[in-house]
């Protein structure tokens, strides 16, 4: 199959070391909980550009993997699936990006920078499977795309009313809920 994941969020844990530096700079004590949305100017109450700095700050950084996320990408590679890696990381990142996934030693077939808010209107082959965090990304995927995994974060959560994405907690409940599908198309 074709599986589409996210970065930020899904393989890199980008919240951790968001917090430790708000907390260090602004002198507080947020949580990852505190992060109710995904707009972290809004949450932090600081300024577009300042988040835009923030975020590319702590991107550049080696950032640390969730537990299980490569183990399972390696899994999938052996398993024949194709690992696409769609983030809206801005494009001038793509070195750093690369660099950093070789380091970590993350197995992918593609990797695809896209803009923030338009991933879903990347040009590129139909996707069986997408992980994201963001839930503005994963309802917008789910006009073209079947099985949409949100991987579970406090900035994401919904009423899910529509049923429209599933909801996912760790890197062995992506690995099981692809073997289902899997074993469906059969
Ligand atoms: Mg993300």
């Amino acid at each position: 199959m074709r599986l589409g994941f996210d970065i930020d969020g899904v393989i890199a844990n980008f919240s951790l070391p968001l917090i430790e530096r708000i907390n260090k700079e602004y002198n507080v004590a947020v949580k990852e909980s505190d992060i109710y949305c995904y707009d972290l100017n809004i949450v932090f109450g600081i300024t577009k550009t300042e988040e835009a700095t923030l975020v590319e700050d702590i991107l550049i950084n080696n950032l640390p993997l969730y537990d299980g996320a490569k183990e399972t990408l390696e899994k999938l590679t052996r398993e024949g699936h194709s690992i696409y890696l769609l983030t809206g990381r801005w494009g001038h990142l793509r070195d750093a990006t690369v660099a950093w996934l070789k380091e970590k030693g993350v197995p992918y077939t593609e990797l695809h920078l896209l803009d923030v808010g338009k991933k879903h209107q990347a040009n590129i082959v139909p996707m069986d499977v997408i992980v994201e965090d963001s839930l503005t990304e994963a309802l917008e995927w789910s006009n073209k795309v079947k099985n949409i995994f949100i991987y579970d974060h406090p900035w994401n959560k919904t009423l899910n009313l529509r049923g429209l994405i599933k909801r996912v907690y760790c890197w062995n409940e992506i690995y099981h809920e692809i073997q289902q599908l899997q074993t469906r198309q059969k």
